[in-house]
Formats: C-alpha cells, sequence, structure tokens
C-alpha cells in the first residue's frame, strides 16, 4: 500500500518518567520550584502511569510527593503504588465518591489541613503547563508527516500536539476510554491554551476494547505479534490500542497511497506489569 510509518520514541525520554508524562510535568516543577513549593501533590488510580512518573520526576527534582489514590489500599501493594512508595511518594487512599469530588474546593481544603501547602497537579497532569510541555513533542522533522497519531487519555499530549502543529498537517488521536465526551474536552483545553481556532484533528473512539484499562484477547495477541515483530513494546492500555486502531484504519483503506504517518510513542511501558507481562 505503500505507506510509511515511523515511531517518535518518547518513551525513551526518561528510565522512570517515561513519555508524555515527562513532556506533561515539565513546566509543571519549574512553576512549582519557582513559587517556592516543596511538595507536590497529585491524583491517580492504583496503576497510573501518571503517579509511577510523578514519584519518580519528585525524587529527582528534589520535591516531596503525596500521591492521592482512588479506592482501598491493597496489600501488598501492586508494583506502580510499590515503586512510587519506594521514591518517597507518601500514598494516601480517598474512596470513590470522594474521589470524584477531588478537584472541589471542599475535598482540597480537607487535603490542605492535612498535609500543610503544596502544589497540585491534577488527575493524569493536564492542565495549562502539561499543554504547553506536550507542544514541544512538536518538531521540525514531525511536521514532515502527513498524519501524526497519538493515544488520548485526558486529552493533554492531544491538545499539546495540536498546538504546537499549528494548523498544519491531520492530527489523529485514539481514545483510550469509552465515550464520545473527548473531543468536547480537547476543545475546551484548546480553549484554555488560546488554540480552538485549529481543527486539523479528530478522535477516534472505536477502539477502546470495552473502555479504560479493559483489554481483549485480540488486543493482547495484535500487541504480542507488534513486538516480536519490530522489537518494540508496547502497554495494553494506551499504545496498543492506538497501534491496533491504526493498523485496523490502514487495512480498511483509510489513508490513500505514499501517506507518510508518524505515532507518539508515549510510554507508559511500566503498566505492563499489572497485567503480569
Ligand atoms: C497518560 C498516557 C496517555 C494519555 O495522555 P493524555 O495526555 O492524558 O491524553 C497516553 N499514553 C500513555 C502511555 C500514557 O501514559
Amino acid at each position: 500500500m505503500g505507506i510509511r510509518l515511523c515511531i517518535k520514541r518518547e518513551d525513551l525520554l526518561h528510565t522512570f518518567v517515561s513519555g508524555n508524562k515527562w513532556r506533561k510535568l515539565k513546566y509543571n516543577l519549574i512553576e512549582a520550584h519557582e513559587k517556592g513549593h516543596d511538595t507536590l501533590l497529585t491524583f491517580g488510580g492504583a496503576y497510573s502511569n501518571h503517579i509511577y512518573a510523578t514519584a519518580a520526576a519528585a525524587k529527582e527534582a528534589g520535591f516531596k510527593s503525596i500521591g492521592i489514590i482512588r479506592g482501598e489500599e491493597h496489600l501488598p501493594l501492586n508494583p506502580t503504588l510499590d515503586f512510587a512508595g519506594k521514591n518517597g511518594m507518601v500514598l494516601h487512599y480517598m474512596d470513590r465518591s470522594t474521589y470524584r469530588e477531588k478537584a472541589s474546593q471542599d475535598v482540597l481544603n480537607q487535603l490542605k489541613n492535612k498535609f500543610g501547602r503544596f502544589y497540585l497537579i491534577p488527575e493524569g497532569g493536564t492542565n495549562l503547563l502539561a499543554i504547553k510541555g506536550a507542544s514541544e513533542i512538536i518538531t521540525e522533522n514531525v511536521k514532515k508527516f502527513d498524519y501524526l497519531c497519538t493515544s488520548v487519555g485526558t486529552g493533554g499530549t492531544l491538545a499539546g500536539m495540536i498546538k504546537g502543529m499549528r494548523g498544519s498537517r491531520n492530527i489523529i488521536g485514539f481514545s483510550a476510554l469509552k465515550g464520545d465526551f473527548l473531543t468536547s474536552e480537547v476543545q475546551h483545553l484548546l480553549q484554555l491554551a488560546d488554540a480552538h481556532h485549529l481543527d486539523n484533528w479528530q478522535i477516534n473512539s472505536e477502539y477502546h476494547f470495552g473502555g479504560y484499562a479493559k483489554v481483549k484477547q485480540e488486543l493482547m495477541e495484535f500487541m504480542k505479534d507488534f513486538e516480536e515483530k519490530h522489537q518494540l513494546l508496547l502497554d495494553p492500555i494506551y499504545t496498543a490500542k492506538m497501534m491496533f486502531g491504526l493498523f485496523d484504519m490502514i487495512k480498511k483503506g483509510h489513508f490513500k497511497e505514499r501517506t507518510s504517518i508518524l505515532v507518539i510513542h508515549t510510554g507508559g511501558l511500566q503498566g505492563r506489569a499489572g497485567f503480569n507481562i
């Protein structure tokens, strides 16, 4: 079919703060430092790549870190939380109904009373500074491809890439979540980032395989096959779903002959441990 597919290895940015999480944390850590903070506080599920990355980044940059984890404590700790704890992150568990209200002033005040002053990083790390960091994925070489693909969770990485591309080429986000709400979420993020006029992007939400962190045998077989063929690891939650979706679109003739596609490998390989792979 004559389609050229290349991969930008953001997963190699850092051993522990891999991929888009490094991009999203960069300016937040600079801001925290400039505002005189010594503690970072953030939120995530028990297998969160963002929790893992924040713990490692905080340690390396000399911050204390607090991770507010959704749900109850399970011992022994899973590999993600074990790593976070060993990197000095204080783990605090929050019941699911309070967790849903975590951005409310009420819950934040409770956290301030408990932990004192902290620099707040939202769940998944997505905020305006994260978008600024993610826009740096776009270099001159990236702009040479016809299409750019990434996996989408909160949409911060996609929003940053859209901003960085400034309207050139086509950008496809592959949703790791079930539902269509991410398009309006990314539109909202673009508005925050003064980039809502850019519309050369779309989100494909057909390849979620049942929803966030859900997998199917077909996906796991594709991933294993891909990894063997290309000697390149993926993760079942994000990058494997994106790659499956992209291969399927290519097979179905979505792209013209001689199209060039650049896929962003957003990292997340620590998540493999949660699937015993
Ligand atoms: C967190 C994550 C994503 C999603 O990034 P968002 O900015 O939240 O959309 C994609 N891929 C990997 C590997 C991730 O860890």
